[in-house]
């Protein structure tokens, strides 16, 4: 276990690497949040918008699997599927803009590296 910071709740604490149920992705995890089956809000959100609408485009495991997150989360079904719309909406919208040149790949590289 290291001190970081929890991608689940934010605390800076000892945290463990956990595999996600949302994606092949591990993130740190406080020894609290991983009790609870918490996992991170945001990346459920982004798996999910990946993968289409909620919940028409989702399959039954994962309905079940983001209710019971949004339970732990204390998050009503209406606002993640805000988020997810959201998060499509923005997808689109980068993609138009790297289809139409306004974006250019290596950009985005020197921005995050
Ligand atoms: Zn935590």
């Amino acid at each position: 276990m290291v001190e970081t910071k929890c991608e689940v709740c934010g605390a800076e604490t000892e945290c463990v690497a956990v595999c996600g149920a949302f994606g092949a992705i591990t993130y740190s995890c406080c020894l609290k949040c991983l009790a609870s089956g918490k996992e991170p809000y945001r990346l459920m959100v982004d798996y999910i918008a990946n993968a289409g609408h909620w919940p028409e485009d989702i399959n039954v495991y994962y309905q079940e699997e983001v209710r019971q997150q949004l339970r732990l989360h204390n998050v009503p079904e209406e606002v993640f599927k805000f988020e997810v719309d959201r998060a499509i909406a923005e997808e689109q919208a980068f993609i138009q803009e790297m289809c139409t040149g306004k974006v250019e790949l290596a950009d985005i590289m020197e921005d995050e590296f």
